[in-house]
């Protein structure tokens, strides 16, 4: 089922999620749902808040991306990315390897047409419970570990926006409060 991606403006993207204990039939569904929302919405990450649930759950599928590369290895042996795709995290935890930092651009599908340059980290190690419910560790680089610092982001209840320098953010402000504006008068006709 297409479940209604949730826009900038709602309080729920500013939630914490919730750490997720069990797999329960309610979750199994919830993934499937996100995941088909993400696909159709052609999207590489989307985040439980992003579908209006506080949860540390997220997803990520780099499958599509052919002009920003990602890397990915598991106890120090490289893999490819795409057969791990999508990737479901639910808890996730990283740390940084090294000490490259990179700039390129990101959108969010909460900022429709939105897009600016953020410094993350190029490469990072992961650890997360995967939709079995079993315990996933790898390392992975360059866009898949940018994607995954997103939404990890996203789980923390912090924003894209709140990663730009001044300079962008301020040249995206109009369209930034825009979406903000639109979210809170569709928030206020439900009342
Ligand atoms: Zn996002």
């Amino acid at each position: 089922m297409l479940l209604d991606i949730v826009n900038y403006g709602d309080p729920v993207l500013r939630q914490k999620g919730e750490r997720v204990e069990q797999i329960t039939p309610e979750i199994t569904q919830l993934i499937d749902d996100m995941l088909e929302t993400m696909h159709e919405a052609h999207g590489i990450g989307l985040a439980a808040q992003q579908v209006g649930k506080a949860l540390q759950l997220t997803m990520v599928d780099v499958t599509d991306v052919e002009d920003r590369p990602s890397r990915m290895s598991i106890d120090g042996e490289a893999v490819k990315p795409e057969d791990y795709m999508p990737l479901i995290l639910l808890n996730p935890e990283w740390t940084v390897v090294g000490d490259t930092k990179e700039e390129a651009p990101e959108g969010c599908l909460s900022f429709p047409e939105v897009y600016g340059n953020i410094n993350r980290h190029e490469e990072i190690d992961v650890m997360a419970m995967d939709e079995k419910g079993e315990a996933v560790a790898f390392r992975c680089g360059g866009l898949l570990a940018r994607a995954i610092q997103h939404e990890w982001d996203h789980l923390q209840g912090i924003l894209f926006i709140d990663r730009m320098d001044a300079i962008t953010r301020a040249e995206l402000k109009p369209e930034i409060n825009a979406i903000q504006v639109e979210t809170t008068k569709g928030l206020g006709n439900q009342r």
